[in-house]
């Protein structure tokens, strides 16, 4: 097997070719002897006629006098290249070539009717000859045209030699011709490859430069530039989640560092230390809750989620979420609503829905104004279940509605911190609505609130 693939391709080439040309060379050379031939029968012929016609015109002239009428009829056509013999009875009466006429006359005389005969004894390889007879007194007097087929062979043989010693060379030629067009097909391949080469995770902005190469070529070439750019997305998508994962990671880190270092500076009271610890205790929480959603988001990214599927109901599942807000809500002094009133049947993984719904409760409780309003609803339309918690609190610009489910992104940066928000739950709630088949989106009016909501297609 040849790995090489412009020789392989060459090889397929020439084996194509010279299948080709033997079949070429094969019809040539039959249809080649063919027409060698009948042109010599035709010649043959037209001379016989010749013939014939000069010795009935002699033997008129003559009156009658057969020998001499012969005589005269090949004396005439002695220049012709055929040979001409008269016989009569047997007998050869005139010939053009007077030393080989007499073979003939077993050959004239098996011809009987027929006007083509091959003359076996006559030359190395016998002779060909047409045959015409005119009526003569008390009988009938032959004219012969003949030709020796030495001619014709030597003719053919070179015509083989010519086939034998031509095709190797052309084939030679061919399969340096077909290489040389392979590799200079192939050249873009190889110059594709250093490039690609080149590309290592540093550099994955960099693109393969196309020039121009034939038309596969530039595709192959595009898509491997289309999967540079989304492997260069993934990267910096990548990049993006480990620097905001650390930079969110060093703000509890940091107070929890700076509380300690601060209460060990000196001795201090048990209510002090009591102060610090909680103060620990919370930003720990907050910490354990960033790990959480991380570490979420990263068996997200990995693609290879294993959801616990069963089947729930839907409104039970929203009125327990509302139920473990209920205190949240109450802090703030918000009415919180659930309308779930009929059964609504669902199959997903339990836990990730009420962590979703969970997220959507507390973005409402914590936006929502000191005695607002929040409310959540699950509705079954035609087709699709419709989860959805509205509030009554600042909403949010139409410009950023598209961005708040990007992780880290946060609407108002500094007020979003100081409530403990990171930024991740709209992702992660994003994220488990994709995985069921559905869709999450917002609906708000900057001053009027906001309806989140999650579309399931069943
Ligand atoms: P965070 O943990 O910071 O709240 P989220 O991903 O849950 O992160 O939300 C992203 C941003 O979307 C928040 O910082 C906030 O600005 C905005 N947001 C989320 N829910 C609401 C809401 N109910 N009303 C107004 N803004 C909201």
């Amino acid at each position: 097997m040849i790995r090489n693939f412009r020789l392989r391709l060459t090889a397929w080439y020439l084996a194509f070719f010279t299948l080709l040309l033997a079949v070429f060379g094969f019809l040539f050379y039959g249809m080649f002897s063919n027409a060698m031939r009948e042109r010599l029968d035709e010649t043959l012929r037209s001379e016989a006629a010749t013939a014939a016609g000069l010795l009935a015109d002699e033997i008129t002239e003559l009156h009658g006098d057969l020998p001499a009428a012969a005589a005269e009829a090949v004396e005439e056509m002695k220049f012709r290249t055929t040979t001409l013999v008269i016989y009569s009875g047997g007998r050869v009466l005139a010939s053009s070539d007077t030393g080989r006429s007499r073979d003939l006359a077993e050959a004239v005389r098996l011809a009987g009717q027929s006007d083509l005969v091959e003359a076996s004894g006559y030359g190395h390889r016998g002779a060909r000859a047409a045959i015409r007879r005119v009526p003569v007194d008390g009988g009938e007097a032959i004219a012969v045209a003949l030709e020796p087929l030495d001619a014709l062979a030597d003719e053919m043989r070179i015509t083989r030699r010519i086939l034998l010693f031509g095709f190797p060379l052309l084939i030679a030629l061919a399969g340096l011709g077909g290489y040389a067009v392979a590799t200079r097909s192939l050249a873009p391949l190889g110059w594709m490859a250093r490039q690609a080469h080149e590309i290592g995770g540093e550099s994955l902005h960099k693109r393969l430069e196309i020039g121009d190469a034939a038309d596969e070529l530039t595709t192959l070439a595009a898509s491997f530039n289309e999967l540079l750019a989304r492997l260069d997305q993934s990267f910096e998508t990548m990049r993006r989640f480990v620097a905001d994962a650390s930079h969110e990671l060093r703000t509890p880190l940091s107070v929890i560092r700076g509380e300690a270092d601060v209460a060990l500076t000196r001795e201090r009271s048990a209510s002090e230390y009591k102060q610090s610890l909680a103060v620990i205790l919370d930003e720990s929480r907050r910490l354990s809750r960033l790990v959480d959603d991380l570490l979420n988001l990263a068996r997200a990214d990995s693609g290879h989620v294993k959801l616990r599927l069963e089947d729930l109901y839907l409104n039970d599942l929203v009125a327990e979420c509302c139920r473990s807000a209920r205190t949240a809500a109450e802090a703030r002094n918000i009415a919180l609503e659930c309308a779930c009133p009929g059964d609504v049947p669902f199959r997903g993984d339990e836990d990730l829905l009420r962590r979703m719904v969970t997220n959507l409760l507390e973005n409402a409780i914590r936006h929502a104004p000191e005695g607002g309003r929040v409310e959540a609803s699950v509705e079954a339309e035609p087709g699709a279940i419709r989860v959805q918690v509205s509030d009554n609190g600042p909403g949010i610009p139409p410009e950023e509605a598209a961005r708040v489910f990007e992780r880290f992104y946060r609407v108002d940066e500094a007020r979003s911190r100081r409530e403990g928000g990171f930024g991740l739950g709209l992702a992660i709630v994003k994220w488990i609505a994709e995985v069921h088949k559905g869709e999450a989106g917002v609906i708000s009016k900057p001053g009027a609130g906001s309806t989140f909501f999650v579309t399931f297609r069943v």
